[in-house]
């Protein structure tokens, strides 16, 4: 849950050019959701999570969970593991208080947990985090951790365990890409998407979608991008909406708490 401007490099003059339009593509969203009856898990910037208590308590009331994606909008090896424990205690402990619960669920910005930050999964555990969903096993400009187990699985770390939960990936044309999401879902053929959560069906594999409300809002302003984030930005957001009505339709999708019931709270 971000601004469309969050994830962009100079995000903060975007953000002081330009209204946020969250809470609008977040109700567009919910909609979505609430006419397929699908839950949820929102990841949340605490950042936004502190201007946004009363939005944050409707998504909860409406049965979706409530996560955690830092605090700024920060490549977590850029923060460096000291940067990295005091964003995600604040954001903790803000969305926390919004919610009346301790936060469970956490997505690190540009999925940006990897082999250079072995000090992060002991971290969120040692914060009460139980799921993580910030690993990508891939190799990619922005993220990745090649070779990581691309299935959803627990792993143990020096301070207990932690149920990681990566982006579903499958080979494109020889190489692994993450389809379930983001740029990738709008740019490769919606052929390849179905087909590969269709294949992990099959495997009997959980298959893990996510998506930004801002790429249901095609209309948000366009600015002029380096091309390596302007294509992945802007590509194709037109037919995303599309793509995922289909999604929901075909595929059965719920939240982390649905999926896991017995640790909805009840392990904290
Ligand atoms: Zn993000």
């Amino acid at each position: 849950m971000e601004n469309w401007y969050d994830g962009l490099p100079k995000s903060n003059d975007l953000g002081a050019r330009f209204n946020s339009r969250l809470e609008f593509n977040v109700r567009y969203l919910l909609s979505i959701l609430q006419e397929k009856n699908i839950s949820a898990t929102f990841f949340w910037l605490g950042s936004l999570a502190e201007k946004n208590k009363g939005l944050i308590r409707e998504v909860q009331n409406m049965g979706h969970d409530i996560g955690c994606h830092g605090w700024t909008h920060t490549h977590i090896q850029v923060l460096g593991n000291r940067g990295f424990l005091d964003e995600t205690q604040r954001a903790l402990g803000t969305i926390a208080d919004i919610i009346g619960k301790p936060v469970i669920h956490y997505r690190a910005p540009y999925f940006s947990i990897s082999e250079q930050t072995p000090w992060a999964l002991p971290a969120l555990v040692r914060n009460g985090i139980k799921f993580d969903s910030s690993i990508v096993p891939v190799k990619y400009w922005r993220y990745g951790f090649p070779g990581f187990d691309p299935t959803v699985s627990v792993h143990q770390t020096d301070h207990g365990e932690i149920t990681e939960i990566p982006v579903s990936t499958g080979n494109f044309l020889g190489i692994r890409i993450p389809f379930g999401g983001g740029a990738w879902f709008r740019m490769i053929p919606f052929s390849f998407v179905k087909r590969g959560y269709q294949h992990l069906e099959e495997l009997g594999i959980t298959g893990v979608f996510y998506m930004h409300p801002w790429e249901l809002d095609p209309g948000h302003p366009n600015v002029f991008l380096n091309p390596k984030y302007g294509i992945t930005h802007y590509c194709k957001l037109g037919r995303c909406e599309k793509k995922l009505r289909i999604l929901l339709d075909q595929f059965r999708f719920t939240s982390i708490d649905q999926f896991f019931p017995a640790s909805s709270g009840l392990r904290i």
